[in-house]
């Protein structure tokens, strides 16, 4: 199929999605100098790594028919997923509603309107995630034509990373002659955590993929909604369908406080300007690379950027509390590597 087919326009979109650079942030931690490697998800069309899920559900639900051109799409988010189905959904000409907790900030209700979506709030006491979902599902089987991503239980959130994410990063960490030895991902719908170990997996079994949750509200392990925690689009209330705990490590658990502190760190010292989720993710990679040893190859991604979160506690002074990593952590410096080049493999006819 060529990248100008009618049939598929979700190939107009593929430059914008994917393909991201990986850094290398270098670091001290307790006396070693060490380094870990993270996918900048912040980089993509929305500025989140949940446009390739969007991206390829869209691709896989106009080729099995499910998506029908100008039809409605609705989905129940925490907040990144709808902001790529609303920009994606107006990009390739479709309304979008979006289903959404009351509590998440503020940013991510301005930019979803900002995208005309149709929004609605679901408050604590109409369900909170679990309502929303609920609430999706009916809107979507009352509309014709309508389109239902599903996003906890669709495979196809697995598979953006198994065929995007996962390869990306193993040809990113090949060209330093590398291989990883532990990937680790903060689990919302835990299609990233799923996607990209069932790649790493295949070429290298013993590959430990972590998924991570706050140590405050540990969902995963306890296997339903407990406690709470400020690290917003992770660890949503239940654990989702596509999650498959056997396949997985060991969970890891990061303090959301420690989460902010890192994320913190990690702009003000390094000028990587990115999320909760990001400072999580990095903390629960010094945890991996604490089992294997400070020369592990450890890799994660960094979900979004910071400016989903200007009027939360990541802009605000957070407490260091006893256990804490982040303070032990000595940031150096940051390396980027490049994009991997689809052009070279994927020639585009008549271009270039
Ligand atoms: N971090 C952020 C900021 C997110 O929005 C999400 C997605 N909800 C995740 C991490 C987790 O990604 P996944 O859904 O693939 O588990």
């Amino acid at each position: 199929m060529n990248r100008f087919d009618r049939t598929d326009p979700t190939r107009d979109l593929e430059p914008l999605i994917g393909n991201t650079p990986l850094l290398a942030i270098r670091f001290r931690f307790r006396g070693t100098e060490r380094r870990i490697f993270a996918k900048s998800e912040n980089l993509n069309m929305t500025g989140s790594v949940k446009d390739r899920m969007a991206l390829q559900i869209m691709r896989r639900g106009y080729r099995s028919g499910a998506l029908v051109r100008g039809g409605l799409i609705v989905e129940a988010t925490s907040g990144n997923t709808g902001i790529s189905f609303a920009a994606i959904g107006r990009a390739l000409g479709h309304p979008v509603a979006i289903y959404l907790p009351s509590w998440m900030s503020g940013e991510r209700i301005a930019l979803l309107r900002s995208f005309g979506a149709r929004l609605e709030l679901v408050t604590a006491e109409q369900g909170g995630f679990t309502g929303s979902i609920r609430l999706a599902d009916e809107l979507g089987h009352a509309t014709e034509g309508a389109f239902l991503p599903h996003q906890f239980s669709n495979e196809d959130n697995c598979v953006a990373h198994e065929t995007g994410t996962g390869p990306e990063l193993e040809q990113q960490l090949g060209s330093l002659g590398l291989e990883a030895d532990a990937f680790v991902a903060g689990v919302g719908t835990g299609g990233t955590v799923m996607g990209v170990g069932r790649y790493l997996r295949r070429t290298r079994p013993e590959v430990r993929i972590h998924p991570v949750e706050p140590a405050s509200s540990p969902t995963l392990s306890v296997g339903h909604r407990v406690g709470k925690h400020r690290i917003q689009g992770i660890s949503d209330e239940f654990v989702p369908a596509i999650v498959d705990l056997k396949f997985l490590d060991e969970i890891l658990a990061v303090h959301d406080g420690d989460a902010i502190l890192m994320a913190q760190r990690l702009a003000r010292q390094l000028g990587m300007a990115v999320g909760i989720s990001s400072g999580a993710n990095f903390l629960a990679a010094l945890l991996a690379q604490n089992q294997l040893g400070a020369d592990a190859v450890v890799a994660t991604l960094f979900p979004d950027s910071n400016k989903k979160y200007l009027s939360t506690d990541l802009m605000a002074e957070e407490p260091e509390r006893e256990g804490y990593l982040s303070p032990e952590v000595e940031l150096l410096g940051v390396q980027a590597i490049g994009r991997v080049c689809t052009l070279c493999v994927d020639p585009v006819p008549g271009v270039g």
